[in-house]
């Protein structure tokens, strides 16, 4: 067996475990030795069971005196009864709905049991020991002990793996590998910064001879783990230096014209970001810079700033947005500002294709890129088809989206030796931690300011009682020829009476009640990922033209739709989104001068839950709410770690700022000796597993 072997290679596993272990993310030997518990119960301590008290948690040692099942009266359950003994005193033990315990422990055998002691009901009178986890004695010395006494690991578990199957799989396998595995950590990194060998930190994260070795182990892992997040990111930043791009040149006559074009004055954020845009536009590296800015901020007048002098200097831009939705809408909006400045613009996506104001063939279009008569080319991911090639790119913009790894921007760019500066521009607001890790390939521009004249959402919690107010208030708003959104959660599957929901069905179901129930009078109107794009659109564009009164939608509306006239955000449930996505939703409203609302709705009174919803109403500004929400909720949520692919222990540790720091200044010392990692060829194949899972976003 290898760390790469799939875990069906492992005795014992099989397929019915294998498709288990799957679910939780391991595919191989490797993946179930980095499977970390995450708590521990501590049966370190034998307790006399003379001194066994109720409430207690406790582990005895004892011999079985007598041991059988018997089945309930009323709810037919399997009961397992049995005696233990030490040398102060018997003890009572009960198991539920587990006959088969019969089989494993017989009577005389030396057992060591862990677990809670409970009082004594009518039907079980006097003091016993409630389900424990158990292991014979007979042929064990204690020190091979995997499930009592000692501290014993309690693993993340899904249905069917239980933290005793994890640790009877795992004991083997550990004491097969921990003698061969080698470290990616450099001796002198580990020496330095007081860090175990990974062998033993393999076995003390799993089976720690005390708490404080058990964070020593976790700590060290973290330290790898961030130490390959720099790494794989800092040699993303190093690669890029080494590319050239297209120098393009200033033209602030140009510039100066378009700005006083403008029906607004821009911010000084806007400009102060611009300026930066610019400056790496005339660089012969590529510029690899991320825009970012709260929701309404205005990024867009940036990227047009950035397109237009590049179209000025002869090149063009390709400009890729998430959605369809959202692609004609920036059609639209860079048609109507550039307008007089003799710019080209395209449209390209799955369903339309437009020159200027006029539908022409795909063929023709691909034609007019590839010639390098076009300026400006914008669409979805339809972009990045082999079919489009552009004659001239120098410019990516990219609207909240993932950005491009060197490879992917080289193959965009097909002359070779060049590759394109990129612009990506998000909403999402980073917090300092991220910013220094996941994003520390990219430079940062901030948009920290909105446009004058805008006034705050008001923004509140509402409590199921106060549902029919918030009803009422919307009639009114609806009256006064205002619009609303209405945003429904994705339900998991098992939440509600173990039915298989899903966020299709929520809208489906929050559509009948409005529109049959609560607003008979108003026309609702319904939006979910699984409708035809056309379907969405035409839904879409209405809504933005004004028909109907209320849009009851999933998250789909989550990103840029612009429809100025709705002034109400209601989301349902409010506490099934992360912080950063609420904001997202907030911020569909308040773009006219009307005052605007959003309201939160939940059931849920639980504390964590308030805290993060009264964080969002209290903070209007998307950057004191990342950290709000990276303080509350840790980097994994808050990131979605499933999506990007980061490891979880990497997206835990980037709360913790003194280590990101560290682990930062090790990442450089590394690679100003050896960047490309030939003398840690094991760092370097994390980092090579890294860049395959990653998707930064
Ligand atoms: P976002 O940063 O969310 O992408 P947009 O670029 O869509 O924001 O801009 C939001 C709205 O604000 C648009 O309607 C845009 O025309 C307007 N806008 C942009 N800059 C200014 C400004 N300096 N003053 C007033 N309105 C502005
Ligand atoms: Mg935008």
């Amino acid at each position: 067996m290898k760390l790469e072997s799939p875990v069906e290679t492992i005795p014992r596993v099989g397929t019915k475990y294998k498709k288990k272990l799957n679910r939780l993310g391991i595919k191989t030997i490797r993946d179930l030795l980095f499977h970390f518990p995450h708590r521990y119960e501590d049966f370190s301590d034998l307790v006399p069971i003379s001194k066994v008290k109720p409430g207690n948690k406790v582990c005895v040692k004892g011999k079985i005196l007598e041991i059988e099942n018997s089945k309930t009266w009323k709810k037919r359950m399997t009961v397992t009864t049995a005696l233990v003994e030490d040398e102060t005193a018997p003890l009572k033990v009960v198991w539920f709905n587990q006959p088969y315990l019969t089989n494993v422990l017989k009577e005389g055998d030396q057992v060591c049991l862990a677990g809670k002691v409970a009082r004594g009901t009518k039907s079980y009178p006097g003091t016993y020991l409630s389900s424990p986890t158990y292991e014979k004695l007979s042929k064990k010395e204690s020190k091979d002990l995997i499930h009592t006494g000692r501290l014993i690991p309690v693993y993340p578990e899904t249905e069917g793996l239980s933290s005793r199957w994890m640790r009877y799989i795992l004991k083997p396998i550990l004491s097969a590998f921990v003698r061969i595995i080698k470290d990616p950590l450099p001796e002198e990194v580990r020496e330095k910064n007081d860090l175990p060998h990974v062998s033993e930190a393999l076995w003390q994260i799993h089976f720690p001879d005390s708490l404080k070795k058990a964070r020593k182990a976790k700590k060290r892992f973290a330290f790898e783990e961030l130490l390959s997040v720099h790494l794989y990111v800092l040699r993303e930043k190093m690669k890029l230096k080494q590319e050239k791009a297209k120098p393009i040149p200033l033209d602030l006559q140009i510039i100066k014209k378009f700005v006083s074009s403008l029906p607004f004055e821009l911010t000084n954020a806007q400009r102060k970001c611009s300026w930066q845009v610019l400056k790496d536009l005339q660089k012969e590296r590529p510029m690899n810079r991320l825009l970012e800015g709260d929701v309404g901020s205005g990024k867009t007048m940036v990227a047009i700033i950035a397109i237009l002098n590049t179209a000025k200097a002869g090149f063009q831009t390709a400009f890729m947005a998430p959605t369809e939705i959202l692609a004609k809408q920036h059609f639209k909006t860079l048609s109507q500002y550039l307008k007089g400045f003799g710019i080209k613009i395209a449209l390209l996506t799955g369903q339309e294709r437009k020159i200027g104001k006029k539908e022409v063939t795909r063929k023709k279009l691909l034609g007019e890129i590839k010639k390098g008569e076009i300026d400006v080319i914008i669409g979805t991911h339809a972009l990045i088809q082999k079919e489009v090639k552009f004659g001239n790119l120098a410019l990516v913009v990219l609207d909240e989206q993932h950005r491009f790894g060197v490879e992917q921007r080289a193959e965009l760019c097909q002359q070779k030796g060049f590759v394109p500066h990129l612009l990506s521009m998000t909403a999402t607001p980073i917090p300092r931690t991220l910013a220094l890790t996941l994003y520390g390939d990219l430079d940062i521009s901030l948009l920290d300011e909105l446009p004058k004249g805008r006034k705050e959402i008001v923004t509140e919690i509402v409590t199921p009682k106060q549902r029919k107010k918030v009803y009422s208030f919307i009639e009114r708003e609806v009256e006064k020829g205002k619009q609303v959104f209405v945003i429904c959660p994705r339900i998991e599957p098992g939440e509600t009476n173990s039915e298989i929901w899903n966020d299709v069905k929520a809208v489906e179901k929050e559509y009948e009640k409005l529109s049959e129930k609560i607003f008979p009078n108003l026309t609702i109107k319904k939006l979910h990922g699984k409708m035809e794009t056309k379907e969405k659109e035409k839904i879409m564009k209405n809504f933005q033209k004004g028909k109907g009164d209320v849009l009851v939608s999933t998250s789909v509306v989550e990103v840029g739709i612009d429809v100025p006239n709705a002034t109400l955000m209601i989301i349902e449930g409010a506490e099934r989104f992360g912080l950063a996505q609420l904001h997202q939703f907030r911020g569909r409203v308040g773009r006219s001068e009307a005052q605007s609302y959003c309201f939160l709705f939940t059931d849920s009174s639980a504390q964590k839950t308030t805290k993060r919803l009264k964080a969002i109403a209290e903070s209007k500004n998307g950057f004191e709410l990342a950290e709000k929400d990276l303080e509350i909720r840790g980097p994994g949520e808050l990131f979605g770690s499933r999506q990007s692919g980061i490891p979880d222990l990497a997206m835990s540790s980037l709360k913790d700022t003194f280590l990101v720091e560290k682990t930062r200044q090790w990442a450089k010392k590394i690679l100003e000796k050896d960047w490309r990692l030939d003398n840690h060829p094991l760092l370097r194949e994390k980092i090579e597993r890294l860049q395959k899972t990653v998707h930064l976003e």
